[in-house]
């Protein structure tokens, strides 16, 4: 490919409302153009990965025997009413009318379309298991589009579903899927980590993300040095190793702290640990119930764990003026005795083994001193709520935990019946009777893996691209376009590498430096610059690790490619 003929709008800056790394990069080489927030055009530098990437998808699914298809973006409400998700899945979704007034949507995930489509098809155990997959934009209308192709409103998912007779079956299906994904990952020069992930409104217990470390990502990862252990935050459990001086019960009394409404401002004021303190966190759940949640002190909750345990469809902490309205108390003024307004009270396990602690009044500005469990409050159900800490030990190994930032990219999930039931999918087992199919589903977000790979392999002034998935595998410079040998040496090379290789010529009538510059985005895995020995048949070759450009005889040329490329 002709530079000269390559549409590649490069920027010396990048906006400045750019902030990963990954988007000002894309930006700046003109991989991407955003049209409108979090909505994306790919330009031909982008388009290139992008292809490559779905390719290597491609080949990995044909791997595990999984055929490719493609459903429609454009979806009835009324699918979504089947399987119960219309409401849950909420604001995210882009809803629409069609000129007859029908509900009608954008497809953000397609577990519903599948089912419809396919699980509703298959009769007979005979015809399982049978999994198929698609390479396909989806829409959502997410909170915060950030970060480019990060977090898109309109982005690329590689969604593959998997449709069983039994759980060994799906267990098979999902080790498939599992191991095509890491495949796909490790051939796009992407390292990631499996981690227990949360289902969220997708249904199903059991589901693994697949977490790519950078210092961008929006997750947190709670990891034990031996990778035995390793959950996303917000399903991370660990080891509460604070032991509480047990003490006999005290008398209740209560005790102004005026103004005093944080853990710590309490803890402070009235001279104690924060670990002898109770935290009363008020929850409306599910728009209608009032439940008080209690921590240690120095626990914070982990609502996602609370969402299991309730198993609620949302839940929120009440607001300042709900708080009052409700309990009488503002903010640190509220606790679990005598609130009766309370439908429920949950507490962290934390809090088992605690005596004489503080908890709020339920009064603006007081404590009570000296309580205790059982005699002064009860419990409804205990559980582990709370987010884990760093440092602590985890369940498996009990080795430290550590927290690393990352970008999920990927989801794969064990869904059992949850579609096929509400939906009534079912086939025939070998006996004659009718079972609901069982299912799986798996996602690659395909643009937020670019952006990933992008991040993970950033170099001084650009990118570095593993190669499978680099624009272009080699990038000829030709530093003057008016020198003869350099241009007949230049033609010929090109010729010659593009006939096993994607080969991008820089024919432009450019200064060496704006070529450079370029060169350094496009990220080529070897750039070989032509200059003035280009008659002695002598050029420069670099990797974008290279500090600086090495000469090389054009003789010795195809083996250093072949070397570096296969
Ligand atoms: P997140 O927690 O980041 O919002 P999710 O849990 O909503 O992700 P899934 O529904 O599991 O994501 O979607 C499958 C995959 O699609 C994700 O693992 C991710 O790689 C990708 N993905 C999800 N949302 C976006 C988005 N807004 N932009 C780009 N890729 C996305
Ligand atoms: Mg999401």
């Amino acid at each position: 490919m002709r530079q000269s003929k390559f549409f590649m709008p490069t920027l010396k800056e990048a906006p400045a409302d750019a902030v990963a790394e990954s988007h000002k990069l894309m930006l700046r080489g003109g991989y991407i153009r955003q049209v409108t927030a979090g909505v994306y055009a790919y330009l031909p530098l982008g388009y290139r990965v992008l292809r490559k990437a779905e390719k290597i998808m491609e080949e990995e699914m044909e791997k595990i025997d999984v055929p490719e298809v493609s459903m429609p973006h454009f979806l009835p409400a009324s699918l979504w009413e089947d399987s119960g998700r219309l409401q849950k899945y909420g604001p995210e979704m882009f809803r629409l009318k069609d000129r007859h007034g029908r509900e009608s949507l954008l497809g953000p995930t397609h577990e519903e379309t599948f089912t419809e489509i396919v699980a509703k098809n298959l009769k007979s155990y005979k015809q399982m298991p049978i999994a198929l997959y698609q390479i396909q934009t989806k829409f959502r209308d997410e909170n915060r589009p950030r970060f480019g192709l990060l977090r898109g409103r309109e982005f690329i998912m590689l969604d593959a579903y998997s449709f069983a007779a039994t759980k060994e079956q799906l267990d098979k299906q999902f080790d498939d899927e599992k191991q095509a994904f890491e495949n796909i990952y490790r051939r796009c020069g992407l390292v990631v980590n499996p981690v227990i992930a949360d289902s969220g409104t997708m249904g199903g217990k059991n589901s693994t993300e697949f977490q790519a470390p950078a210092a961008i990502g929006e997750d947190t990862i709670a990891t034990n040095e031996t990778g035995t252990y390793s959950a996303n935050l917000e399903m991370a459990e660990s080891i509460d190793t604070f032991k509480a001086k047990a003490e006999e019960p005290k008398e209740l009394v209560k005790v102004a702290t005026p103004g005093q409404k944080t853990i710590a401002e309490l803890a402070k004021f009235l001279e104690i640990p924060e670990t002898r303190i109770v935290k009363s966190v008020l929850y409306i759940v599910n728009e209608t119930e009032h439940v008080l949640v209690l921590l240690r002190g120095d626990k914070q909750v982990n609502e996602v764990k609370l969402t299991h345990l309730l198993d609620a469809d949302s839940l929120r902490p009440a607001t300042d003026d709900e708080l009052v309205a409700i309990t009488g108390a503002e903010k640190g003024g509220v606790g679990p005795v005598k609130a009766n307004w309370a439908d429920k009270i949950i507490a962290d396990n934390t809090v088992k083994g605690l005596d004489n602690f503080v908890v709020g009044a339920n009064e603006t500005g007081y404590q009570l001193k000296n309580v205790n469990l059982n005699r002064d409050f009860q419990v409804d159900q205990f559980g582990d709520i709370r987010v884990a800490n760093e440092g602590e030990p985890d369940p498996v190994d009990h080795l430290p935990l550590k927290f690393t930032t990352s970008i999920e990219v990927g989801h794969i999930f064990k869904l059992g019946t949850y579609y096929t039931k509400t939906m009534g999918a079912s086939f025939l087992d070998e006996n004659g009777k009718a079972q609901p199919v069982i299912m799986g589903s798996y996602g690659i977000g395909v643009t937020r893996m670019m952006s990933a790979i992008v991040e993970q392999h950033l170099t001084k002034f650009g990118i570095a691209w593993p190669k499978e998935i680099a624009p272009f595998a080699i990038h000829i410079v030709q530093m003057k376009m008016k020198d003869e040998a350099q241009t007949k040496l230049a033609q010929q090379l090109e010729q010659q590498l593009s006939k096993n290789y994607d080969v991008l010529y820089d024919d432009r009538n450019e200064r060496a430096g704006v070529k450079f510059a370029d060169a350094d985005l496009v990220g080529a895995p070897i750039r070989i610059t032509i200059g003035k020995k280009a008659a002695d048949r002598v050029v420069e070759v670099k990797r974008p690790s290279d500090a600086k450009a090495n000469e090389i005889a054009v003789d010795q040329l195809n083996d250093f490619v072949t070397k570096e490329l296969g």
